[in-house]
Parts: structure tokens; C-alpha cells; sequence
């Protein structure tokens, strides 16, 4: 077999997938009862994707969106992060991993209400590598002039957004949101969408949101649709549209 030498070499990164999922599928057993999660999903996410993840309650996103943030392990299948097999990994590689590669946001925003906002983003700073200053953080989701308050002088979207400061201070590969704005009402919560597609187009975050609102899918490079624990289809949007040309 004869290779012909790229002209233009690709650089790896840029084709290489920051996820590849195959087969991966969990069962969670309590007693005699066994519940299948998720079944069979193959996936590889770009770096730089922004994915929506999409389902009816109990399709099985959370469980998908904690493997692969290493919350959770697999019952069967691979995932591999780059050049990493996390389903080979130690305990103590996936703490390693969701450290210094994982920014979580979920639904409810679990700040310590003792700390100011910049306290609150600056406690991440101190236990990582190369972080981004806590103020370029805060800056990032518009709350500078709130930064010297504490979480009970915010409202839920501010507070959500002090929650995305946190995780992306940490300069992250990857920031999985668990129905960030399951708590928020509409405008709110489309503000903080907003937050989330802005840092995934300035920094390149590599994104993936679940949501059960249908309606911000047109934000997404993809939508993955999840039913019965199984992938049903995955849609590519031709243009990202910004949640503010989103109507819902
Ligand atoms: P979704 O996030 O789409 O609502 P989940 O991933 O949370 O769905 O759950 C998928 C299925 O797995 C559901 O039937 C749920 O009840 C079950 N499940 C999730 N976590 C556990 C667990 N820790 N123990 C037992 N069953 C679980
Ligand atoms: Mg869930």
C-alpha cells in the first residue's frame, strides 16, 4: 500500500475526537431488579463540538452525559477521551481526569453560600493547573459587577452563571451541562444557554448540554436524540443559530 504524502497535514487534533463511545451501555442493579440504561451508544465528539443532548425524562442522558464526564463507569462498551481509555482507568485516574479535563454544571448550582462570588470561582483556581484568572472567569459570564456579592444576592441565572465561572476557570477540554436551566424560567434560562455558546465559540469548549427544551437544539453543531437508553438519531444543524434567534 502506497501512502501519498498531505500537502496540507491535518493536524491531529482537529480530526482526532476528544470522545469516541462504542458500545457503551449501563445497567443499574439493585436486588433482583436490573435497569438498562443506556444500550449500545457509539459516539465520537469533535473538539470544539457544541452537542445538545436531547430525551424524554429516563432516556438515559444524565447517565451518558456522567460517563462521560467519569462520574460513572460502564457496564460494557469503550469510551476513550483523545489518547485515554477511560474504561481502563483507576478511581484515582478518573478524579485525575474530571479534575483537570471536566467542567460540570447542573441543574441546581451548588455554590458555597459562605463565599463570595469571586471566592467561590477562585477555590477551583487553587487546586489546578493553569487556571484563567477568576475575574477573566467571572468577566466571561458578565457578572464583574457582581462579583463581590454572595450567591443569596443573586438570582438563579446569576447564580447558574457563577456555576459556569467555576467549571470553565479551570480552562476545561470539556463542559458537560446536566439541565442547567431546569430550574430557570425561560428568559433566564436562555440567557445562561447563551453563556454556554459563547464560551464553547470564544474558547472552544467542547460543549454538551442536556435539555428538555426542544426548542434551543438550533444551537447545537448536533443534536443527539436519546430514546430508551439508545441513540434514535443524531441531527447536524447546517448554521448554529444563537439563542437569541431562537424563539421558545
Ligand atoms: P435521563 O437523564 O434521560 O432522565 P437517566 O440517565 O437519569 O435518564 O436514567 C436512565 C434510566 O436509568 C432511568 O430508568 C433511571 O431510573 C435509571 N437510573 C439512573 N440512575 C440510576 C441509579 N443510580 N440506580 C438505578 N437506576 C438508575
Ligand atoms: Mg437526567
Amino acid at each position: 500500500m502506497s501512502s501519498t504524502p498531505s500537502i496540507h497535514p491535518v493536524p491531529a487534533e482537529v480530526v482526532a475526537p476528544v470522545f469516541c463511545a462504542r458500545g457503551l451501555s449501563k445497567i443499574y442493579r439493585s436486588g433482583e431488579v436490573e435497569v438498562r440504561a443506556l444500550s449500545e451508544v457509539d459516539l465520537d465528539i469533535a473538539r470544539g463540538e457544541f452537542i445538545v443532548l436531547l430525551g424524554p425524562s429516563g432516556s438515559g442522558k444524565s447517565t451518558l452525559l456522567n460517563i462521560l464526564g467519569g462520574l460513572d463507569v460502564p457496564s460494557a462498551g469503550s469510551l476513550r477521551f483523545g489518547e485515554h481509555d477511560l474504561t481502563a482507568a483507576t478511581e484515582a485516574e478518573l478524579t485525575t481526569y474530571r479534575r483537570e479535563h471536566v467542567g460540570f454544571v447542573f441543574q441546581f448550582y451548588n455554590l458555597i453560600p459562605s463565599l463570595t462570588v469571586r471566592e467561590n470561582v477562585a477555590l477551583v483556581t487553587d487546586i489546578v493547573d493553569d487556571p484563567m484568572p477568576a475575574d477573566e472567569a467571572i468577566d466571561r459570564v458578565g457578572l464583574t459587577p457582581r462579583r463581590d456579592h454572595f450567591p443569596a444576592q443573586l438570582s438563579g441565572g446569576e447564580q447558574q452563571r457563577v456555576a459556569i465561572a467555576r467549571a470553565i476557570v479551570k480552562r476545561p477540554d470539556v463542559l458537560l451541562c446536566d439541565e442547567p436551566t431546569g430550574a430557570l424560567d425561560y428568559q433566564t434560562g436562555k440567557l445562561v444557554l447563551e453563556v454556554i455558546a459563547r464560551i464553547n465559540e470564544e474558547i472552544g469548549t467542547t460543549a454538551v448540554v442536556i435539555t428538555h427544551n426542544a426548542a434551543i437544539a438550533g444551537m447545537a453543531d448536533r443534536v443527539v436524540y436519546l430514546g430508551d437508553g439508545r441513540i434514535q438519531r443524531v441531527e447536524a444543524n447546517r448554521r448554529k443559530r444563537k439563542p437569541s434567534e431562537l424563539s421558545w
